[in-house]
């Protein structure tokens, strides 16, 4: 299982924009796949759910039964492991407060001129659904990286969408996680049926208006497609790292980091580059010792991606060749291994997340800091923010014009709106308006 090498030196301007490619590039692919699954729940309701997650997730699942029940909450509360429950009420707490300090002040308003008042009142959005991805594991970590800045906005309707597991039921500690958020609507709709479902709305799952979280390029592309009928927030889409190294960095340290990421699935991708040939070659012998230790589906989702033109090694010339392409890639995590971290800072640009040191490994961000691991892929980072409180929150500007400070605006007004040929515009501020003041009086 050998591990991919890229020598920036080496390489021409093509092949390193090979690098900067991610597996969810192309969707189209996927939706065509995915239109005649989004038709079918739009028309068919329940049942299409229902249809789709026996086809796809072999899940016994029956139309009337989508969402989870009380006794499946009992169930899962009964079963789940206490040493999980504890940690991921420590999460809970760390995620909420991260997320409310996070949280802006309701309103500003400021009198910006004599006599004319304006700021933003910020208030949640109505409702949201929050995907949790199931294929290839579960995601309980993400109910609360997602329901928790969803309940610290204030949003009334919060549910959570998830494919159920082969059994017909929802992942336990999904549904600990759940009502340790607040969330008590849990539905079993996975992939593209779950994604149309809170689009459109079915007789069991309620029409959102917006879906958030990442999962599969199967729920990528039903995103896209439907985003005409929902708010689909900033892309998710398959895990990415890139781990920064300068020479003062431990290379075993840097390639067990690595492996974080890239034991997500074949389409993560995950890079160490680094300028310190050593740290590249102690990296590289390290991490086949340390895939010793995990779990034959690990390894092979591990060493297909570092192993493949989405992962390794890159070796630069230097320093800022490095950081260069780091920013030019806009990681959804990057680590930064260095006695000296906080030196890199200013100069990284384009990143989900930037962990700084060697005792902030991804696994901490992903879990437990309480910083949200619901990031922007394939490259959104250069414009996108992490999943944050302001996702679940928007802004409506509000505006008082007294009369003291009305006559300068209504005389500039005046002069654009004929200059743009509204006479409306225009009229409203002119002798009309004066005259109804006037008479009003
Ligand atoms: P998923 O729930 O997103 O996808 C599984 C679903 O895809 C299935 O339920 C099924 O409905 C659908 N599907 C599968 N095969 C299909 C087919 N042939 N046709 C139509 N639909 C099909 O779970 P996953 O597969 O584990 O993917 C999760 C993704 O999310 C991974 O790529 C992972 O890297 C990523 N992830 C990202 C973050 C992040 O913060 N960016 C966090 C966790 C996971």
């Amino acid at each position: 299982m050998a591990i991919s090498f890229h020598d920036l030196s080496k390489m021409t301007r093509t092949a390193r924009d090979q690098l900067l490619k991610r597996a969810e590039a192309d969707l189209t692919e996927f939706e065509e796949k995915v239109k005649p699954i989004i038709h079918a729940v739009r028309h068919e309701g329940d049942a299409a759910v229902a249809r789709f997650a026996r086809q796809f997730d072999k899940a016994p699942v029956e139309a009337d039964a989508l969402a989870a029940t009380e006794a499946d909450f009992a169930r899962a509360e009964k079963t789940l492991d206490p040493k999980v429950k504890e940690a991921l009420a420590f999460m809970a707490t760390n995620i909420r407060k991260f997320h409310e300090d996070q949280k802006p002040e309701e309103m500003w308003f400021h009198e910006i001129r004599p006599g004319v008042f304006a700021g933003d009142r910020t208030t949640a959005i109505p409702s949201v659904a929050c995907y949790i991805p199931r294929g290839k594991g579960a995601f309980p970590s993400s109910v609360l990286m997602q329901s928790i800045p969803a309940h610290v906005a204030g949003v009334k309707e919060i549910c959570i969408i998830t494919p159920p597991g082969p059994d017909g039921h929802i992942d336990d500690a999904t549904l600990v996680a759940a009502r340790m958020a607040g969330v008590s609507r849990v539905f079993k709709a996975g992939g593209a049926q779950g994604i149309a479902a809170v689009a459109y709305g079915t007789a069991t799952i309620p029409k959102c208006a917006k879906v958030v979280g990442p999962g599969s390029p199967w729920v990528g592309a039903a995103k896209r497609l439907c985003s005409h009928v929902i708010d689909v927030g900033t892309p998710a889409g398959p895990s990415e790292l890139i781990v920064l190294a300068d020479d003062t960095a431990d290379g075993r340290l840097a390639g067990l980091d690595l492996i974080i990421e890239s034991e997500h699935g074949p389409d993560s991708s995950a890079f160490l580059v680094t300028w310190s040939r050593k740290v590249a070659e102690d990296a590289m012998q390290a991490i086949p010792e340390f895939w010793k230790q995990m779990g034959e589906q690990r390894v092979a989702y591990s060493s297909a991606v570092l192993g493949g033109p989405m992962g390794g090694i890159v070796l630069a010339r230097d320093e800022a060749e490095a950081i260069a392409f780091c920013n030019d890639y806009a990681p959804e995590h990057l680590g930064v291994h260095s006695d000296e971290p906080f030196q890199y800072l200013g100069r990284l640009e384009n990143a989900g997340e930037i962990l700084l040191g060697r005792h902030t490994p991804p696994t901490l961000g992903n879990f437990t800091i309480g910083v949200n691991h619901v990031l922007p892929t394939s490259g959104w980072a250069k414009t996108g923010s992490p999943l944050t409180v302001h996702d679940f929150m928007k802004r409506t500007s509000v505006a008082y014009v007294t009369a003291k400070g009305y006559p300068e605006l209504a005389r500039h007004g005046e002069v654009i709106a004929r200059y743009e040929g509204f006479d409306g515009h225009a009229n409203a501020v002119s002798e009309t308006r004066a005259r109804l003041l006037r008479t009003n009086k």
